[in-house]
């Protein structure tokens, strides 16, 4: 329901979470993080208010890196648990992923993936993409190239946001029929459901077109389409009252 993604020089978590409370008035039943750290990823996720996973981060602290991603669920596929909520992450552990909407053919891809050896463990729509952006970046090393082709392979609405340990330093987000913006900073970038997460660090933005992916760095934002021709984006200052 609510998606947050953050590079740049700050504690990840901590401008992860604050962004998720800005998001917490369209309602969700679960929340998770993911942060990179040192080349290794870590994620803790809760069903339950925000604050059940930040009584879990008090008892088992995330690594304070700079590079991270945050989700509030509204489950569609999959109870409330804590297991359906999300990040999801690939057998590996190297990838996190999460999702806003709904991924129509899941069911079909759920199925080529455990021919292929894949464990699938939660209920979601959204972890076949977790192991799918596993296979793809680790057959072409490049993160963005590696979600434009799981794109690709989708069906339905969704705004993706994710990260790979393998990766550092960069976050990618993908959107098909659901929202996604850019929040443009000096050093650091954010990306989140609604600019709502990140109007207290920027006002400028840039609102992801239909079937694009971003590439987000400390100090760059490639936008392309799912094709990978460079895409027009449109740029905008976000003018209203940030404490409405
Ligand atoms: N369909 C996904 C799920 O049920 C995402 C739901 C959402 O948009 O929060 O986990």
């Amino acid at each position: 329901c609510g998606i947050v993604g953050y590079v740049g020089a700050q504690s990840a978590l901590d401008v992860v979470i604050a962004g998720l409370k800005r998001l917490e008035y369209r309602g969700y039943d679960s929340a998770g993080v993911a942060v990179l750290c040192d080349g290794e990823l870590t994620a803790a996720k809760k069903a339950g208010k925000l604050v059940n996973l930040e009584k879990e981060l008090v008892g088992n602290p995330l690594p304070s890196g700079s590079t991270g991603l945050g989700h509030t669920r509204w489950a569609t596929h999959g109870g409330p648990t804590d297991a359906n909520a999300h990040p999801h992450l690939d057998n590996s552990g190297r990838v996190a992923v999460v999702h806003n909407g709904i991924i129509e053919n899941f069911a079909l891809l759920r199925t080529e993936l455990a021919e292929r050896g894949h464990r699938l463990e939660s209920e979601t729509d959204t972890e076949v993409v977790a192991h799918l952006l596993a296979e793809e970046y680790a057959a072409g090393g490049d993160l963005a190239a590696a979600m434009r082709r799981v794109c690709r392979r989708l069906e339905g609405a969704f705004t993706l946001v994710a990260v790979h340990a393998d990766a550092p330093d960069v976050v990618v987000g993908a959107r098909r029929n659901s929202p996604l913006v850019v929040g443009v900073g000096e050093g650091e970038n954010f990306l989140a459901s609604d600019v709502a997460a990140f109007i207290a660090h920027t006002r400028s933005a840039i609102e992801l077109g239909q079937d694009q992916v971003v590439e987000l760095r400390r100090d760059g934002v490639t936008v392309t389409n799912f094709d990978g021709s460079a895409a027009t984006v449109r740029a905008y200052h976000v003018d209203w009252d940030a404490s409405a």
